[in-house]
């Protein structure tokens, strides 16, 4: 007598280019595949203005200043949701 083998468990729905470590995009577009190196998926980081982008950018990455300009982008997409998402 054959048993039936278990389904496996739904793998997650998308992963990253080469595998690396994702995260959720914080733009609220939904997408989980963030690589951990992006704050956001390419169309949310072009969301935020400008000066937000550069101040990331011109920070060193695991600083406080980093943390802080990190804040200011997140707080952002908080205060700027995506049009037609959920509140
Ligand atoms: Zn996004």
């Amino acid at each position: 007598m054959i048993t039936p083998r278990p389904t496996p468990p739904p793998r997650a729905p998308v992963t990253a280019a080469r595998g690396g470590p994702t995260h959720a995009c914080p733009g609220g577009c939904g997408r989980a595949d963030v690589p951990f190196r992006l704050l956001a998926c390419q169309p949310c980081w072009y969301r935020l203005p400008r000066d937000i982008r550069r101040a990331l950018q011109a920070v060193k990455r695991h600083t406080p200043q980093h943390r802080d300009a990190l804040e200011v982008a997140i707080g952002w997409y908080d205060a700027n949701p995506l049009k037609g998402a959920k509140p």
